[in-house]
């Protein structure tokens, strides 16, 4: 009852809180979304679900993806995989090139871009399947089988994707990319229009409220301490150069993506997904961000 009460007055608040930012606009299928979409979704591991505004409308999930992926790849890997990416924040903007060539092709974390595309390099290489199989995991953790791609957002991404091209080329002139730039880009769009709407985004993020188990199923997905890695990596990389500001401002893991979702999550409670298009200048979702900031300080509660 408290989480329903909470939502609706953060939904009542921030309504009309728009015109601070833009829909990201490089990507051209992107722009066609409406501004002013709002939505949130709390869901719990006791399986309640408690949502206000616009939480049945489908946006791209984008950078979110990025944590699926990672847990995929991590599962394979165990820390063999800090040889490949670094784990700390970058403090750069989520699509820059800049430290990647004194740093020798380790990108700075798996949520950069250069990180992404890197764990997504060895999805491809570890999984027969990538897409198909990514799909299969994210409709697990949502437990929503018709979950899909996003074609037409794919498809303009991979369309515009030089400076995604630029860095999957020069990783790769390093030796930390295996396969095919342009193959690898097309599976890094896919991966980042995956379609859901706030309920599907906060469900499939329970896995790491409950230390790596799926509630509704109780299957496993990863062990404890990856639950807890994932979850540090969010809250330390998750937003990009706004990392801090979000840890600081929301006090739990989170992710954002340029779709305008935004998710995070309380251990041993919850996760919660906002939907608002419009962005902030670091390409985060501002109404997103302070709709979670009013969350855990009405609550009282952070990982803090
Ligand atoms: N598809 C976006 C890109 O690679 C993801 C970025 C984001 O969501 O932050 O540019």
């Amino acid at each position: 009852m408290q989480y329903r009460q909470i939502i609706e007055r953060i939904y009542d608040e921030l309504k009309d809180y728009t015109g601070h930012g833009k829909v990201a606009g490089y990507i051209p299928a992107l722009s066609k979304v409406n501004p002013h979409s709002f939505g949130i979704t709390v869901a719990t591991l006791d399986g309640e679900i408690f949502s206000a505004g616009d939480s049945g409308g489908r946006f791209t999930i984008q950078s979110i993806s990025k944590v699926f992926t990672l847990a995929m790849v991590s599962r394979h890997m165990g820390n063999r995989l800090w040889e490949i990416v670094g784990r700390e924040p970058s403090g750069t903007a989520f699509n820059s090139l800049i430290q990647l060539e004194q740093e020798k092709g380790i990108p700075r974390n798996p949520f950069i871009n250069a990180g992404a595309l890197v764990i997504t390099d060895r999805l491809m290489t570890l999984y027969d399947d990538p897409k198909k199989d990514l799909l299969t995991f994210v409709r697990e953790l949502s437990g929503n089988s018709g979950l899909d791609y996003d074609k037409e957002v794919a498809l303009s991404e991979i369309e515009h994707s030089y400076r995604n091209l630029a860095l999957a080329n020069f990783v790769k002139s390093f030796g930390n990319i295996h396969n095919d730039p342009q193959e690898l880009i097309n599976t890094y769009c896919h991966q980042c229009s995956i379609s859901m709407n706030t309920e599907e985004l906060a469900k499939s993020f329970l896995f790491l409220a409950s230390g790596g188990v799926i509630p509704s199923s109780g299957q496993r997905v990863c062990g404890t301490r990856s639950s807890k890695r994932l979850n540090a990596l969010m809250l330390t990389c998750g937003l990009y150069n706004e990392s801090g500001d979000f840890a600081y401002r929301v006090g739990l893991p989170g992710k954002s993506g340029v779709g305008g979702g935004v998710v995070a999550v309380i251990p041993g409670r919850l996760a919660i997904a906002v939907w608002s298009p419009e962005l902030n200048s670091n390409g985060n979702s501002y109404r997103g961000i302070e709709a979670l900031e009013r969350f855990t300080t009405y609550l009282g509660v952070s990982v803090f």
